[in-house]
């Protein structure tokens, strides 16, 4: 894919790049290791500085850099700002709590014949963050604001097409005041990858991106014993039973599927309904699909922009297509418009068949799938029912169900009568085929963290555990 800035409203090349040469990669390392020395001799209260001016130039230049992710990829504007301020928020939130998620956590000393015996959370080094363009500032500040709090440094490997994001996205935590190299961008192809992860001074790899490039991902990892945490698809079910409030059910889930302009992994794409609230149900969504302003991203009054990429825009009108020619029916949307750059209207697809694509995979653009189901069990089966495990909302206003809900979903996270989002506050991540490994809140931050145990003895002899019953392993 080349390096480029594309207008996805328009399909007109903006900009290109020529990807950074292996010795530029190999002395961006470098600084990256150097850089990594430099923070283990900050504190927390110093890097948590850094953070909250970074978040300071996030809330200052959010119009700037929201038109920038706007040309990019085609987000709306409002989106695109609103997401630069949550990128602030989640700084704030790692520069004031990273003290206390860092420090010293006591074990039982008694237990294991110590005077003392803790746990101490330390940085690794380098890590490499390999991001998807569809948050292009989110998806690579909620890995760089723990990581560097936590006195590791960033590599950034930006997906192709928002290059000029991804250097102004290095350029802001340098602004900050963190030391030079400790975030630096890396304008090269997925093919650079592996030859970047394989460096002895790189300590692990993060992704964000799809089952692909994780399974990739991982090999490479595993071949040089390299940490990874992998952020991949999802195919969000969502679950309606007869208990919900139906309108507001149909409201949330116009959202939560369009949001984006559909292009969001924890979006909810499969709408499994009671039969005893469907007709109630489809006939709200589709009214609301149906009203949604498809138009100029840069205008305020438009709901869903183009998908970013050309590519994109195909599979999903070739998924919507598959299931059409095997019978499914269109609620509303369904055709791609004939006009430059890569639109795709709001759609809702129903009387879908295992036979047909959309009911495994994921389906990337405004398109919603939505089945009939006749009891619990049928819900929960049909929403388990692919190889995804990222996200699932659960509508009901009946506790027990809720309870269940929150056990049976197969999932990372369950949200019962709300919009999946992600958090600083909360973990983030899936089970199955939507990766391992969390982001966000303290979980999120340790995963790149050396978590050392520390025993201290007496300093007497005999050794306080080295006695009968001891084990060496
Ligand atoms: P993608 O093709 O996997 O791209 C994501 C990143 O991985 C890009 O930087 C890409 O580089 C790189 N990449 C692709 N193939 C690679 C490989 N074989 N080796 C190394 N790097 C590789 O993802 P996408 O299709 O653009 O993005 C959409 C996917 O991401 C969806 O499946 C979505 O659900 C998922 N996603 C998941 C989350 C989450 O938090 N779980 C969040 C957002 C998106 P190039 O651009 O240079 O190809």
């Amino acid at each position: 894919m080349p390096i480029a800035t594309v207008n996805p409203a328009t399909g007109e090349v903006l900009k290109t790049f020529d990807p950074t040469p292996d010795g530029e990669v190999d002395a961006a390392i470098g600084r990256a290791d150097e850089a990594y020395r430099a923070l283990r001799g900050t504190t927390v209260a110093q890097r948590g500085a850094w953070l909250t001016a970074a978040a300071d130039l996030l809330d200052a230049e959010a119009e700037q850099i929201g038109r920038l992710m706007t040309t990019e990829m085609g987000k709306t504007l409002a989106a695109a700002k609103a997401e630069a301020a949550k990128c602030a928020t989640a700084c704030r939130y790692y520069a004031e709590n990273a003290a206390d998620f860092l420090a010293d956590a006591p074990a039982d000393a008694a237990a294991v014949g110590a005077r003392r015996a803790f746990v101490r959370y330390q940085p690794i080094g380098p890590v490499l963050a390999v991001m998807p363009w569809n948050f292009p500032l989110w998806q690579v500040v909620r890995f760089a604001a723990p990581a560097l709090m936590a006195g590791n440094t960033g590599l950034l490997k930006h997906a192709s097409n928002v290059p000029q994001t991804a250097l102004w996205l290095a350029e802001l935590f340098h602004r900050a005041g963190f030391p030079a190299g400790a975030f630096a961008t890396l304008l090269v192809g997925s093919d650079a990858v592996e030859r970047i992860i394989a460096d002895p001074r790189v300590r692990a790899a993060t992704l964000t991106g799809s089952e692909g490039a994780g399974r990739s991902i991982a090999a490479a990892a595993g071949r040089h014993l390299k940490k990874t945490v992998l952020e991949l698809g999802g195919s969000d079910p969502f679950v309606v039973m007869p208990s919900a409030d139906v309108a507001a059910a149909a409201e949330v889930a116009t959202t939560a599927r369009c949001q984006n302009n559909g292009q969001s992994c924890i979006a909810a794409k499969r709408f499994i309904v009671h039969t005893d609230v469907f007709d109630a149900f489809a006939e709200a969504f589709t009214v609301r699909m149906a009203k949604l302003r498809v138009g100029d991203p840069m205008d305020a009054g438009t709901d869903v922009g183009p998908l970013a990429t050309e590519r994109g825009r195909d599979d999903v009108d070739g998924q919507v297509r598959d299931a059409v020619d095997k019978g499914a029916r269109v609620l509303v949307g369904g055709e791609r418009p004939d006009r430059d750059g890569w639109w795709y209207p709001p759609t809702v697809v129903t009387d879908l068949t295992p036979a047909m694509r959309m009911w495994a995979e994921e389906v990337f653009g405004p398109v919603a799938g939505l089945y009939r189901v006749s009891s619990y069990d049928e819900a929960v089966e049909l929403a388990n029912g692919t190889a995804l495990g990222l996200g699932a909302n659960a509508w009901t206003r009946d506790p027990d169900e809720q309870e269940r809900f929150a056990t049976d979903l197969d999932a990372g996270s369950v949200f019962v009568n709300g919009m999946t989002t992600s958090y600083p506050q909360l973990p983030f991540g899936g089970v199955r085929n939507s990766g391992y490994g969390r982001e966000l809140s303290a979980l999120g931050m340790r995963e790149f963290c050396n978590i050392k145990t520390v025993w201290v003895g007496e300093g007497g002899a005999p050794a306080g555990n080295a006695g009968a019953g001891a084990h060496a392993e």
